[in-house]
């Protein structure tokens, strides 16, 4: 099968020299559901960036559902990232004026699909959240892990190839937490393909692989069977 991603060997230098990333390889096969782990600083929002087609590596390859992002101009990179990634952030980023329902059309906009098709769409991603109740309201009326259930249907309602969750219970209380890691799971186990960027160990427990990453490099990772990757 086609990895949903593969990255070889890329590192990320910013200006002035700082090595953000260095040699990092990782591959990830439909259906995963990972975390990527590691303290501020380690490089995670770079390696985030990476491999959500935000930023280009300085050296290595960069592979999306089988095309070399790393070479796609501007435009290209866009379309691909419209129809590939799907993205939830630690704040949700809901606006405030939108329904549930079209909060979560939004993630179809730059995705091509018609107008007419939007909105069943949505519907159905919040179904798939446990929200069917909640189409009709906006974010004030909605507690915290709803908003990110919303943003979670968001991220779906294109059917990605790969879904990035940058801190997705960094905003929320521990049971609510609880509940979002367990719809990620249930997702997952819906052939959804995700992965978690999270700073903390105990939500990086809960998820059936492991990733680390350390001072910009991946140091190990739970599906090599030695436990550790060379650095
Ligand atoms: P994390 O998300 O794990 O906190 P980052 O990827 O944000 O880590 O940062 C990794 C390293 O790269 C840090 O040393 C950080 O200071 C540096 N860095 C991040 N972004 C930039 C940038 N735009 N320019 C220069 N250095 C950066």
């Amino acid at each position: 099968m086609t990895p949903v991603l593969a990255i070889r060997r890329a590192g990320k230098e910013y200006p002035g020299g700082v090595h953000a990333l260095t040699e990092v390889s990782l591959t990830i096969e439909p259906g995963e559901l990972l975390a990527i782990v590691g303290p501020s600083g380690s490089g995670k929002s770079t390696l985030l960036n990476l491999m959500g087609t935000l930023d280009r590596p300085t050296t290595g390859t960069i592979e999306i559902a089988g095309q070399d992002v790393t070479v796609l101009p501007d435009r290209a990179l866009s379309a691909l990232r419209a129809q590939e990634i799907g993205f939830v952030f630690q704040h949700f980023h809901l606006a405030d004026g939108l329904t549930a329902t079209e909060n979560v059309a939004t993630g179809l906009l730059y995705a091509g699909v018609p107008r007419r098709k939007r909105r069943p769409l949505a519907d159905a991603a919040l179904d798939r959240v446990g929200l069917a109740h909640r189409r009709a309201h906006r974010p004030h009326q909605l507690s915290g892990g709803e908003k990110q259930r919303v943003a979670i249907a968001r991220a779906l309602v294109n059917a990605p190839s790969l879904v990035l969750a940058d801190e997705p219970t960094g905003a929320l209380d521990t049971g609510t937490s609880a509940a979002v890691l367990d719809l990620l799971r249930d997702l997952r186990d819906g052939g959804t393909t995700i992965a978690v960027i999270t700073h903390d160990r105990e939500i990086a427990a809960a998820m059936p692989r492991r990733v680390e990453i350390l001072d910009g490099r991946l140091r190990s990772d739970t599906t090599r069977l030695a436990g550790v990757v060379p650095a």
